[in-house]
């Protein structure tokens, strides 16, 4: 006879009280002293039954044998239940560190949202509405790219980021995605997101893929382009239809300095593309016109994202320190080249040396398209001069030239009208010309920085392509730098150029913020030149 029987025989026809109390449920470890206890009793009870005890006696001691018994049971199941549940809880963990492993994403934060692997996952875990997935499959993205995995749950999650990717590794999509499902659907309350970049080509590319992303979804986009005499227009009641503003800072504080400011008083996410450019301070850089934007959204439900390719000191302190809640999340190496591109440092002695080798680069077949960095918009005419003179099917673009010209200029490039396009640094954030076959520095970059972003234009969404810098004894000061930026991208570069002297931080920021001095581009005598000149002077008098 086993305790069960025991059990059965003397509680037969009785009522037992074996609710178990709260305090039982809650306790989940098992004292081992306590389960002894009780198997000692119920042996106990087995020695006793032939003595036949008080029923009354026995009563109460089985009633206690069998809540004792019970909640240890209880105990026990709960013990199996939350190991069950560590366990899978490890095994979730583990899978998720695997996922951010194999696509080599670092996050930094609290509770940061789990990464997903398909978009599918995003209807599934985050709700996101299946219009918009289905947008993205439109576009032809089949998978997400590991920022997109990591960076939409975060920023769907409601959560401010810092995100940081390589360069044409799909970071537009991934702010797109999270603020089209938070907006869900047209309110007629104005803007109530916000994207801010640094030049009109970047913030037309947004518009375009922004109108992909959000079709069928009945959201729409303003995108301020010629401020001039328009701005009237923009004003209060016209931008009231407006779901998603984009634009290059010095154009909205434009609006915002207006006798009636553009509202951005219902933006609830101000997304901040090339934020380490957008961050600079000077002439260059956009800082104050970026801190008078942040005054002017001063919604209390706003929330910030930062999305840039090279991760900046300044700008990840800035955030840390006044963004709520921020997780930081990074995908690779930090500041180092997408390893899609090959790219090759060479040493051309002179000025006049970069228009030999550009020549024997086209001698020996250039593969078009080709974006052809210079830095300044007067070198850029004199190559173009040069190159047009050769036959090649050239055109340049720079801040010099109008908007409507700028505009022509990619249309015609996208297109595969133009095969080699001169620019200066205008074009070296964010562009997404497909399928850019080589980029070539004509003109040594400034930084290591400004290099991974020219070097980036080519090696987008997933296609390989090739870079080459010239550099003459003029670029000695910038070369170590960009030389090892190379190198921890994978290339091989000559370890006299690691070795170099470091140069100090104070001469580096000169140079990051002025060129140096180059002899001309230009291969036409300077006579005639200042012949052409005076020629075209007195045309210009005469027709007066
Ligand atoms: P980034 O801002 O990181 O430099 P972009 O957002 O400009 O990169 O995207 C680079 C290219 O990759 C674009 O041509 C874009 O259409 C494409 N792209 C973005 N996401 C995906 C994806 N999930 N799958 C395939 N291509 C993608
Ligand atoms: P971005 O590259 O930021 O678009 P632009 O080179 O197009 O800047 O210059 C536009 C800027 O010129 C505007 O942000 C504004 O500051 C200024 N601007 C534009 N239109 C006018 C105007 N009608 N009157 C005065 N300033 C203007
Ligand atoms: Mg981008």
């Amino acid at each position: 006879m086993d305790a069960h029987d025991i059990f059965r025989k003397l509680s037969y026809g009785a009522k037992f009280n074996t609710k178990i109390t709260a305090s039982d449920k809650v306790s989940s470890n098992i004292d081992v002293k306590h389960v002894h206890n009780v198997n000692n009793r119920i042996d106990s009870v087995k020695k006793n039954v032939s003595v036949k005890p008080e029923p009354y006696d026995e009563f109460i001691l089985l009633d206690s044998i069998k809540a004792e018994s019970d909640c240890t049971k209880v105990k026990i199941i709960n013990k199996k239940k939350d190991d069950r549940n560590n366990h899978q809880r490890d095994q979730e963990q583990e899978s998720i560190n695997r996922i951010r492993k194999i696509n080599r994403i670092s996050v930094v934060g609290k509770k940061v949202p789990n990464p997903v692997e398909t978009f599918d996952q995003l209807i599934d875990q985050y709700n996101v509405m299946p219009q918009i997935v289905d947008n993205l499959k439109l576009c032809g993205y089949t998978a997400p790219t590991p920022i997109q995995m990591q960076a939409i749950p975060v920023m769907l999650k409601g959560r401010q980021i810092l995100g940081c990717a390589p360069t044409g590794s799909g970071k537009t999509a991934t702010f797109l995605v999270p603020i089209i499902n938070n907006l869900a659907e047209p309110s007629k309350n104005g803007f109530r997101s916000l994207i801010v970049c640094p030049t009109r080509e970047l913030a037309r590319q947004i518009f375009r893929e922004c109108n992909q992303l959000t079709e069928g979804t009945g959201l729409i986009t303003h995108l301020i382009s010629k401020v001039s005499q328009k701005h009237n227009a923009q004003s209060v009641n016209f931008t009231k239809k407006f779901d998603i503003l984009i634009t290059t800072p010095n154009r909205l504080i434009y609006l915002l300095k207006q006798d009636k400011p553009i509202n951005l008083k219902s933006v609830e996410w101000l997304i901040v593309d090339e934020s380490d450019k957008l961050f600079e301070v000077g002439v260059r850089g956009f800082r104050e016109q970026l801190a008078d934007i942040y005054r002017a959204c001063d919604s209390a439900n706003l929330k910030r994202a930062m999305f840039s390719a090279t991760h900046t000191y300044h700008v990840a302190k800035w955030c840390k320190k006044n963004l709520k809640g921020l997780i930081f999340v990074s995908v690779g190496h930090r500041n180092t080249t997408t390893d899609l591109v090959e790219q090759k440092l060479l040493f051309v002695g002179n000025e006049h040396g970069k228009l030999i080798a550009f020549r024997n680069l086209i001698h020996e077949g250039l593969h078009p398209p080709v974006l052809v960095f210079v830095q300044s918009k007067e070198r850029a005419k004199s190559l173009f001069s040069e190159l047009i003179y050769d036959g090649v099917n050239v055109d340049i673009i720079h801040a010099g030239r109008t908007q409507l010209q700028r505009d022509n200029v990619v249309k015609a490039f996208r297109k595969g009208k133009i095969w080699v396009l001169i620019c200066t640094e205008l074009m070296g954030r964010g562009i997404d010309f497909k399928g850019i076959n080589l980029v070539i520095n004509y003109d040594f970059p400034q930084s290591a920085i400004s290099y991974i972003h020219r070097v980036g234009r080519a090696g987008r969404a997933g296609r390989p392509g090739k870079a080459i810098t010239f550099f003459t004894e003029t670029d000695k000061p910038a070369l170590r730098s960009i030389a090892t930026v190379m190198k921890e991208s994978g290339c091989d570069v000559p370890e006299y150029m690691i070795g170099m002297k470091k140069t100090n931080k104070k001469l580096k920021r000169k140079l990051e913020n002025s060129v140096p001095k180059r002899s001309t581009i230009s291969t036409t005598p300077k006579y005639l030149i200042q012949k052409k000149k005076k020629l075209k002077q007195m045309t210009a008098n005469h027709n007066r």
